[in-house]
């Protein structure tokens, strides 16, 4: 005869050969999204996810007991690297220090059966970490500010950039900003482009004080946006394209065009999520296209267009 049917809760649940523990768990809440969920949320939008991350020292957000339990930042993986996930050594303040990055799918794929929810990226690639390859300003507005405003200054920024002769790319975070990213030639050192995007907010500050504040203070940023170029400094990280955020609504960071930047439609927190991404996904790579053709070196002449010598 036929064994008797697993229930849905005792069915062993694999993805791409990864058994997954605990696959009924919910990691949300709202909307009730399961581990096993998320897991194959991983599989689907790796192809996409995975050249965000390839040779990145990465930072991990671990939500051991979901996203409505205690989520922690990990630089480290605490147990033996699985399959697709790589050992990497980076320059810190205390001396060499070991992350790791992902180097298939699979490695995506394990980390998030491991409780890994949020993928964070080093701004400079192995093997050199030492050597930025793109700037990211991160828009932090006052939470009040409404959404057109933050279109205004994501194409404020996106001028002052494309002036300088950089090119910007643009992509929401699943929070309240957007993060607007400018792939740049590793000829600089981790000082000299954290000078530089200290600069670029500076002079936005400076050319529209009633938007823009450089200034991290709370207090100084009501009604205005915060553009946080310490995102930029070595060991910094931002939340990868096409990451999961450990928020509620199972947001997604999603690359996007300029053009579908509309003062009248709301893109931030959870519209782009882990329902929708993955039907977004061809459009927003698309919107990404030419950021490898876009690489531009950091110039003297940028640098004094900025003020700095
Ligand atoms: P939002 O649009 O809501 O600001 P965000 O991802 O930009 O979303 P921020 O708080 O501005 O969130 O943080 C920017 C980046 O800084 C994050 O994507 C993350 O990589 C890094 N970061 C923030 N907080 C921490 C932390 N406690 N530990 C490590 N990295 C952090
Ligand atoms: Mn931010
Ligand atoms: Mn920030």
């Amino acid at each position: 005869g036929t064994a008797p049917r697993a229930s849905a809760k005792e069915r062993r649940a694999d993805v791409r050969g990864i058994p997954v523990s605990n696959p009924h768990r919910l990691v949300y809440s709202v909307p009730r999204v399961t581990k096993l969920e998320v897991v194959r949320y991983h599989e689907a939008i790796g192809e996409h996810l995975l050249p965000h991350l390839l040779s990145r020292p990465l930072s991990l957000v671990r939500c051991p007991q979901g996203t409505g339990g205690d989520c922690f930042f990990q630089k480290h993986v605490q147990t033996r690297l699985p399959d697709g996930v790589v050992a990497v050594e980076v320059p810190s303040s205390e001396g060499p220090d070991t992350q790791v990055a992902v180097t298939s799918i699979e490695g995506v794929i394990a980390l998030a059966q491991y409780g890994n929810v949020e993928f964070h990226t080093w701004g400079a690639r192995m093997p050199r970490p030492d050597r930025p390859d793109r700037l990211t300003m991160d828009l932090d507005p006052d939470p009040d500010l409404p959404w057109s405003s933050v279109v205004e200054a994501a194409q404020l920024t996106r001028v002052l950039l494309e002036e300088l002769g950089l090119v910007a790319f643009l992509k929401t975070t699943g929070g309240k900003g957007l993060h607007i990213v400018t792939p740049i030639r590793t000829t600089r050192g981790w000082d000299e482009v954290k000078a530089f995007a200290k600069a670029v907010a500076s002079r936005l500050a400076t050319v529209a004080p009633q938007r823009f504040t450089a200034r991290l203070t709370k207090t100084r940023r009501e009604g205005r946006i915060f553009v946080d170029y310490l995102r930029n400094g070595r060991g910094a990280t931002a939340v990868a394209a096409y990451s999961l955020r450990a928020r509620p609504g199972a947001p997604v960071s999603m690359p996007l065009a300029w053009e579908a930047l509309d003062p009248r439609e709301d893109l931030r927190g959870e519209h782009f999520n882990i329902r929708n991404a993955l039907a977004h996904a061809p459009g927003a790579d698309a919107a990404w296209a030419a950021y490898e053709e876009s690489r531009r070196t950091l110039t003297v002449n940028m640098m004094r267009a900025l003020g700095l010598d």
